[in-house]
């Protein structure tokens, strides 16, 4: 499962997973760095020597190429149209993908994976996401991008893992609200009473240490800056080298 599809998210997901053996993507708001690489994800899923019917090259060819579920808020089909539509092929990503708009009352299953969703303030209309592991997995509670706001506080209260937004080095200072300070972050997981907090959507021209200092004066708990690569664990913080997969290799060859 993919959560959120941003610029240059594709090229990184091809570097630990194969593409094709991506279940689902859900898509917390239509903002480009939470969905632009769809895009060439879609490419992919559509151009792809090993997701023809017919035999090319090195690869035998496929009666069901992979076409992944795509989980997106309302409004998102029309949307994605009128993005890729603006060089000519509009049914890019909805042809790419099995495309469902979910509503906020939905509750979605993949596996053992349950979603639900919560409305939080930013400036288009966007999701903070849950994944309850149905299997006594844990949870983890992602807030999206957001502003200070209490139904972030009660969606994500005991949770396992808040992935909380921590983008601004202060508050915008003229405007509506949209994002959260590394503070604010983690003052939302400790009204929230939440196991351990990891913060994402920060520039990486930030100091990392001063981000996670600054929530650490706040939440007790545990706190980590996310990086590239790592895996993040809902019973602990395990943080090893990334580790890159070999890229897929044809299952059939031609002399
Ligand atoms: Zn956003
Ligand atoms: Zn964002």
């Amino acid at each position: 499962m993919l959560l959120d599809c941003g610029n240059g998210v594709f090229s990184k997901l091809r570097r630990y997973r194969d593409y094709t053996k991506v279940d689902t993507v859900v898509i917390s708001h239509l903002h480009a760095d939470h969905f632009l690489d769809l895009v060439p994800f879609s490419y992919a899923l559509t151009y792809a020597p090993r997701q023809q019917p017919m035999p090319v090259d090195r690869w035998p060819g496929t009666d069901s190429p992979a076409r992944p579920k795509l989980f997106a808020p309302r409004g998102a089909t029309e949307f994605f149209r009128r993005v890729v539509g603006a060089w000519g092929n509009e049914d890019l990503i909805e042809n790419a993908f099995d495309l469902k708009e979910f509503s906020p009352d939905d509750v979605i299953e993949v596996g053992t994976m349950r979603f639900t969703f919560q409305d939080v303030p930013h400036f288009t209309e966007t999701f903070a996401i849950d994944i309850a592991s149905t299997n006594g997995g844990g949870r983890i509670t992602y807030g999206a991008d957001c502003s200070p706001n209490e139904a972030l506080v009660e969606f994500a209260r005991e949770t396992d893992l808040l992935i909380v937004e921590a983008t601004l080095p202060r508050p915008e200072r003229t405007g509506i609200r949209g994002h959260l300070t590394p503070s604010e972050a983690a003052e939302h997981a400790m009204r929230a009473n939440v196991k351990r907090v990891l913060l994402t959507h920060v520039s990486d021209e930030l100091d990392e240490l001063w981000v996670q200092k600054c929530a650490g004066k706040v939440f007790p708990g545990p706190v980590a800056v996310a990086r590239e690569g790592a895996v993040y664990e809902t019973s602990g913080f395990v943080v090893p080298r990334a580790a890159a997969q070999p890229a897929p290799q044809p299952v059939a060859s031609a002399t």
